[in-house]
Parts: structure tokens; C-alpha cells; sequence
């Protein structure tokens, strides 16, 4: 008899939990070509082993799939480096089953021979996931040969002697059915993570220097049909979520889809039955816009700053200024949408005038608050690390975190401009002076962290009814 059984497995622990919006995607469109599905999500495990274990024995799939939404925290003060512990994982899963074992997720396609070859699976999937998967299924099924794999799938990591990878496959998204949205228990996932999660696209084709999206989602974008949009968030509405993240790389790019997509959720009274949050580049923001985002429910919106000095600015690959700042701001607060500027500093040529200059204007526009990354995360592929590469790896003097032995940028890894080194963090927070709309840096469970993993603050608000965007909430409880 044919094996259809497939086991997806979530592997991303991070708490508060945030719904595993790709496995729940690529689950849906399995289960439509004909195999069953089983969800074994571990976010929600009190014992990882014994539920493996349970799932495991007495049961055969034909393949196991995990996914790895994040390498780690990306965080410069905490660097949690979560790739230990899903290689537990799969040592668990080697126990007590022989069936192949797929890799995918963001966190995948960035790093994805190293992560590979660190879990020692059997196959991964960069790129698109869902038609990947239906394809290795089908090899998997019909026993063919890795050296046939090879040949016709897109995106597919698999071994012959050593580790091969194939180029990415990013499909059109019209091609893909409504999902359903029913594998992830996605109503577990509102009640303790604050919110349900969609995309309306994926990819971006701008070039911001340090940014690993287009990596994994491409470099063009692809936008769904708004119909099955619209119809998906009236899914989540059905089963009592109201309130919801976009999870697009930037919600309002290209900003013809979006105000198309805003006019859908306004016309079907969508709007007025969600609050829902995105994040968005500073440009396009027009006035138009930003009344269209009021009617269609926004709540609040994550802008990626990065930086108010116009030299860093244009060293970081951004195309926004202090003036498109200032729109924004004066629309958000006009129309009542709450808005984060999100701060990355310690960039190329970054020093201590231009942290002052970024944070002394930031203030000046009101923010509803400010997130503060101190350094950047490189990832192999970006801008950034072919800059790192060209100065020399080992005696590279803005690098922190993992710098021995990580020429591949696998570990936690931080670039942070020499100028001003480590004093980033101290200095920063002297010029934030105690400004409570600023969420400063911090490892512990203070008002001043920052971080969302394992914020006990964060998860403790949730379970007292707080909902929406995490920084959102931790702005409501910081004051
Ligand atoms: S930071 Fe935003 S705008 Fe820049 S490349 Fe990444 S997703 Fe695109």
C-alpha cells in the first residue's frame, strides 16, 4: 500500500508562540494533492521527547518535515543560537523513526548547507515550500534516486556524495489554492500569542545592504489575489481571531496592490471586525494611504527606519529620509494609527554623532515608541557580508558575537562599526536618557527588554488579555 502519511513538525520554541504561518501553507496544499497531513507542533510540548516519541512509534511517514523560522534571536545582547536545540530535536526524531527528514523555513534558506549538514537530514527545501515539497514527496514516494531529485526540482537540498543544492523556486502566488488554514491550531495561537498571522505577498526587490528577504523570499515580488486574501482573514474572523499581523517583508510595497487590497477590506466591512498590524517602509506613505489603512483597521504599523542620518542612510542601501520620516509621522498621528520606528544602529561608518543625530530627531517626531537594535546581523548572501569578506574575515574589527570559526555567518554574528565598538549599547541608552517611548537593550525580564523570545512580561500580558503586535503591547504595560 502507498504511503500518503506525512509529519510536519514546528520546531520554532520561541514564546510568546507565533503561528507557523509556512508549515500551515504548505501543509494545506499536501493534504489537496491527496496525503495526510499530521501537525506535531512543539511550541505547545511540555516533554519534546515523549511527544516525538508518541507520534513516532506505532507510526509511518513517508517523510518528516521541520521547519526553521530563525537561526537565533537576532538579538547582539542575548545571541541565542537556536540551531542546538532543534538538533536535539532531530536526535529524537533519528530515534525513533527512519523516514527521511525535510528541512525548510526562512531560517533554512539562509544558511542552508550549513544547517543541513549541522542537523544531518536528509533533505532540505530553500525558496517557495509548498511546490518543492509536493515534488520530493512524489520522488520520495516513487523511490527515485537523489541523482534524479536532483534534475527536476527547484529548491531541493539533497545528497549524493556530498551536499547539493538546487537554485530556488519562487512561483507565482495565483497559482496556489485558498488555504485553510486549519492544520496550525491557529485560535491556541491568538489566545497566547496575541495575534493571527497572513501574507499577502512574498519577496522584495530593494537592495537595503544587510537585509536576507529577497534571500529568501526573491528579489521580485509575487502578491496573492486579493479575493483570497479577503477570504482567508474572513477564515481567521470564523474562528474568533481578530486580531492580526501581515507578515509581508513591507506591507505597502507595491503600494498600488496595497491600496487595492485596503479598498477590498474597507468595501467588505472587513475592517471594522479586525485590528491588524504590518510592517512598512517610510516610502511610499501618502496621505491617501494612511486614510485608506484608518477605514481598513490598522492598528499599528513597525516602519524600518534603521537610521535618521542621511550618510547611514545611504551606506545601509535605504531610499527614505528624515523628511519622509516626518510624513509619516504627521499622518500616523493624524489618522490615529500607532506607529514604531525601528532603530538599527552600529552600521557601516556609523559613529557617535550620527547615533546622536538619529535618536535627538527620532524623539522630535513622537513616535508611539522606538525598538533599538544595537549592531547588525550579518547573513551570507547579503551586501553586507560581501563588505565583511572583502576586509578581511579574521581581523575584521567590526565584528561581534561568533567571530572564530564563522566565516559563514552561520552562528550569531554582528556587525558594528568600529567607531564606535561595544560602547553602542551604553552610549545609545545615555542619549535615550530614560525616554520610556524608547525600548532600550536588556537580556532580563526588566520593563527594558526588548527582546521578544522568552519575554516573561510579553507572555504574562497576553495571558491577562492583552492582544495585538508585541510592541504594541509592551508600549501599553511600559506605561
Ligand atoms: S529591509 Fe525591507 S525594503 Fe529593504 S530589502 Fe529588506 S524587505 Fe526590502
Amino acid at each position: 500500500m502507498t504511503n500518503n502519511q506525512v509529519l510536519l513538525i514546528n520546531s520554532n520554541l520561541i514564546k510568546p508562540p507565533v503561528a507557523p504561518l509556512g508549515l500551515d501553507y504548505v501543509g494545506s496544499i499536501i493534504i489537496r494533492n491527496g496525503f495526510n497531513v499530521e501537525l506535531l507542533d512543539l511550541n505547545f510540548s511540555e516533554n519534546i521527547e515523549y511527544d516525538i516519541r508518541k507520534k513516532l512509534t506505532n507510526n509511518s511517514f513517508l517523510a518528516i518535515g521541520l521547519n526553521i523560522r530563525n537561526t537565533d534571536d537576532c538579538y547582539y545582547l542575548s545571541q541565542d543560537f537556536f540551531l542546538p536545540k532543534i538538533r536535539d530535536i532531530v536526535a529524537v526524531i533519528r530515534k525513533y523513526s527512519d523516514s527521511p527528514i525535510i528541512l525548510g523555513g526562512g531560517g533554512f534558506s539562509v544558511v542552508p548547507l550549513e544547517i543541513i549538514k549541522y542537523l544531518k537530514a536528509d533533505y532540505g527545501i530553500i525558496g517557495d515550500g509548498e511546490i518543492t515539497f509536493l515534488r520530493l514527496l512524489d520522488s520520495i514516494r516513487n523511490s527515485k534516486k537523489n541523482s534524479d531529485i536532483s534534475e527536476n526540482i527547484k529548491g531541493v537540498v539533497f545528497k549524493v556524495s556530498d551536499y547539493k543544492i538546487m537554485e530556488p523556486g519562487y512561483y507565482s502566488l495565483k497559482e496556489y489554492p485558498l488555504p485553510d488554514r486549519d492544520l496550525a491550531d491557529n485560535k491556541r495561537y491568538f489566545i497566547e500569542g496575541g495575534m493571527g498571522a497572513i501574507e499577502t505577498k512574498r519577496g522584495c526587490y530593494r537592495k537595503c545592504i544587510y537585509c536576507a528577504d529577497p534571500l529568501i523570499k526573491g528579489s521580485n515580488i509575487r502578491v496573492r489575489p486579493i479575493n483570497t486574501v479577503t477570504k482567508e482573514i474572513k477564515n481567521l474572523i470564523d474562528k474568533g481571531i481578530n486580531y492580526i499581523h501581515f507578515c509581508d517583508s513591507e506591507f505597502n510595497l507595491p503600494i498600488d496592490y496595497s491600496t487595492n487590497l485596503l479598498n477590498q477590506i474597507i468595501d467588505t466591512n472587513i475592517g471594522d471586525k479586525i485590528k491588524w498590524y504590518s510592517y512598512m517602509s517610510p516610502v511610499p506613505f501618502n496621505e491617501n494611504f494612511a486614510k485608506l489603512l484608518k477605514h481598513a483597521g490598522c492598528e499599528g504599523i513597525n516602519f524600518g527606519v534603521d537610521s535618521a542620518n542621511p550618510k547611514i542612510l545611504k551606506n545601509l542601501g535605504r531610499n527614505h529620509t528624515l523628511d519622509d520620516l516626518a510624513n509619516v509621522a504627521k499622518l500616523c498621528s493624524k489618522y490615529k494609527i500607532k506607529f514604531m520606528f525601528d532603530l538599527l544602529l552600529g552600521g557601516p561608518g556609523e559613529y557617535k554623532d550620527s547615533i546622536k543625530y538619529t535618536i535627538d530627531n527620532i524623539k522630535k517626531l513622537n513616535p508611539t515608541c522606538v525598538g533599538i537594535s544595537y549592531g547588525i546581523r550579518v547573513y551570507p548572501g547579503t551586501y553586507l557580508a560581501s563588505i565583511i569578506n572583502r576586509e578581511f574575515f579574521p581581523n575584521n574589527k567590526n565584528l561581534y558575537g561568533n567571530v572564530k570559526d564563522n566565516t559563514n555567518f552561520f552562528k550569531p554574528i554582528f556587525y558594528i562599526s568600529e567607531e564606535i565598538g561595544k560602547d553602542i549599547v551604553e552610549y545609545t541608552n545615555s542619549l535615550v536618557s530614560g525616554d520610556k517611548r524608547f525600548f532600550i537593550g536588556a537580556t532580563d525580564n526588566s520593563d527594558k527588554n526588548y527582546n521578544y523570545n522568552e519575554n516573561l512580561r510579553l507572555q504574562e500580558a497576553i495571558k491577562n488579555g492583552y492582544r495585538g503586535a508585541f510592541w504594541d503591547i509592551l508600549q501599553q504595560i511600559n506605561f
